[in-house]
């Protein structure tokens, strides 16, 4: 059945070459019960491993069968090793972690036999092995004797013609070693069984025949008694698909190691935590758009909207805001709304400090204390508690003109406005301008937001000025600005001589002392017109009911505009404040390197964990397991991993969210459906991909050398 011509094999080291066999030539038969022996190092080994093509040879040729293999590939090899040979090593190569039932089931299962014929066979082998006792206990807890034995049930699970065994007796005392050789013996019958052993005496009692070796090559080959052929083993073909084996098996491999499943679980989560962390700390900070994060006006049905796509918003987004059954009112000028105003004025003897920001949501018509509302844009009206006012005393602010100083994202106004009203409100004091008045704010909040540029030339020098806010001054005509003293004073140079430029058009500039101005730059009417910005970016949009918020921040969202609650967000202290330290340090890194990071982390410690489970592949392999479907078990045990790790996430995640009004708010802002899917859908690539990876890795060495380096 196995005939070898003139086979030899060298080994490649390093540059050295060493001789395992030279010109072999020998025959075996089914039935025959063959003893392979010699020194150490006579090529014992070498001879097994050929033959039972765990390892290749260089020269000659050997027929199975009749067949020629030199023209073998891997894949027929992986046939010939699955279909046709039971191994028995010296050191076992069991698969530690498993049971005795799950090391014989294993076997059948590459066969492809189905579960219940698969445990009654297992049963009827371990049974005849002797190990009906230990059906349950793991591998590694038997003695040397009691695993030889269920290594021997392994083989004959495979139902393999050919058994070959390197010194199964090696590491046994002498009881185990006869009830080993023994058993060897009686499944000789009907198929060929070579064993070797540097022991020959032990042996004798058992093989039908003997076959010496020295230095590489046969010196003896001596019959020693017949042999029958009463029972040649059938081979039960398995019905059992690929992924159904690999299935199975990945299973086993997570279930028998249960520490370093929750592990590589801890792992997973730990990933997909952070690339979520990650990704949504990207998204939250994109959500703070476009003007930066001067929100201070946080009245709970207000939300902030601007375009994803940093476009202007236009008319068309206005009609669609105001489509929303859910929203009331939008707000253009919405820079105004985060305004802060402070005023201070006298009544009588008595002086007021009030602040707050300007009105969009109460009408204040017709519940007047004193005054007015205003229509001219420089009139303000003051809605304030006015139950500390003195009755009495009530005309004598009113028309006085007042320096409002506004604070801004960007710095802070002096507006000269005319009081004209004071209202009464029970909530915190509020401010009431024009239309036209709010429209005039708006503008030059916009262009002093949006920055320009203030440029000295002076003898070939040229230099910015220092930032500072753009006003009106109606005593200014065309291009003639006024500046405060300060300036001259930080700028070099002669700034009368020099020429000056604002946004690139030439200037006259006349100084004046505005200490309470150092940082305004006034403008005339005609030269604000010329600077105005007319695009908007960012739209306030009243809600009707403060509840509606993530209903319409999701909606939104879907649409194209990112859209903000300040009120949700300044709710959320605790794990808004943890979120923005995060945000820091990934906006810092850089999302994607930091997703770049936790990537490699993990991929650090799923390779370790794979590397570990390295020797049972290769026992996998060993008994049959094709590589592809050894890859498809690495993968699927991944994904297996992948997969309850999001199932933990996502209960931990759901149990939040019904119990946190606060973070579902957060979250639902935040993430998407797309967002997830893609995700998942990234993570869960790449970790398939460091499961292939790994596998491929394996394959760069022959099996011989990977069960060589894990036997050592
Ligand atoms: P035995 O099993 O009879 O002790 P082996 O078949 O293991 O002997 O080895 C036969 C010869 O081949 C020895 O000289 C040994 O050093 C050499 N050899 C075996 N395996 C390797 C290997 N992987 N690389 C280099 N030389 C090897
Ligand atoms: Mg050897």
């Amino acid at each position: 059945m196995i005939k070898l011509e003139n086979v030899a094999k060298y080994y490649h080291n390093e540059g050295a070459v060493t001789l395992g066999l030279r010109k072999i030539n020998l025959e075996f038969k089914l039935g025959e019960f063959v003893a392979v022996t010699g020194e150490s190092g006579s090529g014992k080994s070498t001879l097994l491993n050929v033959i039972s093509g765990i390892d290749s040879y260089e020269d000659g040729e050997m027929y199975i069968d009749g067949e020629e293999t030199s023209y073998f590939d891997d894949a027929d090899w992986e046939q010939y090793r699955r279909d046709a040979v039971g191994f028995i090593f010296q050191n076992y190569n069991l698969i530690d972690s498993y049971t005795v039932l799950k090391n014989v089931e294993t076997a059948l299962i590459i066969q492809g036999m189905p579960k219940k014929v698969r445990l009654q066979k297992a049963k009827a082998i371990i049974e005849r092995v002797g190990l009906t006792n230990h059906l349950r206990h793991r591998a590694s807890k038997l003695s040397g004797g009691e695993k030889q034995r269920l290594s021997i049930a392994r083989a004959l699970a495979k139902e393999t013609k050919i058994i070959v065994a390197d010194e199964p007796t090696g590491n046994l005392d002498s009881e185990s070693s006869k009830q080993v050789l023994k058993l060897l013996k009686e499944v000789a019958d009907g198929r060929l069984v070579v064993i070797v052993t540097h022991d020959f005496e032990n042996v004798e009692p058992y093989v039908t025949r003997k076959i010496r070796l020295f230095d590489g090559e046969v010196v003896e080959d001596k019959k020693l008694r017949d042999y029958s052929l009463t029972s040649i083993p059938e081979k039960t073909i398995g019905k059992m698909s690929t992924i159904a084996k690999t299935f199975q098996i990945a299973i086993y491999n997570l279930l028998s190691q249960p520490k370093k499943t929750i592990l590589l679980l801890l792992v997973a989560i730990t990933t997909l935590f952070f690339v979520f962390i990650n990704y949504g700390s990207k998204l939250v900070a994109q959500n703070m758009d476009h003007y930066g994060n001067g929100l201070y006006n946080s009245y709970p049905e207000r939300l902030v909207v601007t375009r994803k796509n940093k476009a202007p918003l236009t008319t068309t987004d206005y009609d669609y805001f105001m489509s929303q059954s859910e929203i009331t009112k939008v707000i253009i000028p919405d820079l105004v709304v985060d305004a802060q105003f402070h005023i201070n004025f006298q009544i009588k003897d008595s002086y007021y400090y009030e602040d707050g920001f300007l009105n969009f949501n109460n009408d204040f018509a017709h519940q007047v204390v004193i005054g007015r509302l205003p229509q001219a844009d420089n009139e303000i009206a003051l809605a304030f508690n006015p139950y500390s006012i003195d009755e009495n005393n009530l005309d004598k602010p009113l028309n006085a003109i007042y320096d409002i100083s506004i604070s801004t994202a960007n710095g802070y106004f002096q507006m000269p406005y005319k009081l004209v009203g004071i209202y009464p409100t029970t909530d915190q004091s509020q401010f009431i301008l024009s239309e036209g008045g709010i429209t005039k704010l708006y503008d030059l909040m916009k262009i002093s937001l949006k920055g320009y540029q203030f440029i000295v030339k002076d003898g070939g020098v040229e230099q910015n000025l220092p930032y500072g806010m753009i006003s009106v001054n109606n005593s200014l005509s065309e291009h003639n600005i006024k500046i405060s003293l300060y300036y001259k004073d930080i700028l070099p140079g002669n700034l009368e001589q020099a020429e000056v430029s604002l946004n690139n058009v030439p200037v006259t500039i006349t100084f004046d002392a505005l200490t309470d101005h150092y940082n305004t730059i006034f403008v005339s009417p005609s030269f604000f017109q010329e600077l105005k910005v007319d695009e908007d970016y960012q739209y306030t949009l009243n809600l009707k009911d403060k509840d509606q918020a993530n209903k319409v921040i999701n909606r939104l969202f879907d649409n194209g505009y990112y859209a903000f609650s300040p009120f949700l967000a300044s709710k959320v202290i605790d794990f808004d404040a943890i979120f923005s330290v995060i945000t820091n340090i990934f906006a810092t890194l850089g999302v994607l390197f930091s997703v770049a990071v936790t990537f490699i982390i993990s991929y650090l410690v799923v390779r370790s964990i794979l590397l570990s489970k390295k020797k049972d592949y290769t026992i996998l392999r060993i008994i049959g397991l094709k590589f592809q479907e050894l890859k498809q078990v690495a993968v699927l045990e991944i994904i297996t991993i992948f997969l309850g790790a999001l199932l933990i996430l996502s209960g931990i995640y759901i149990t939040l969210i019904i119990g946190s009004y606060e973070i579902r708010n957060l979250v639902n802002k935040t993430f998407t459906f797309w967002n997830y899917f893609s995700l998942i859908t990234l993570s869960l690539a790449v970790m398939i991909l460091i499961a292939w990876r790994f596998t491929r890795m394996m394959t760069k060495k022959s099996l011989f050398m990977n069960l060589k380096v894990e036997g050592e």
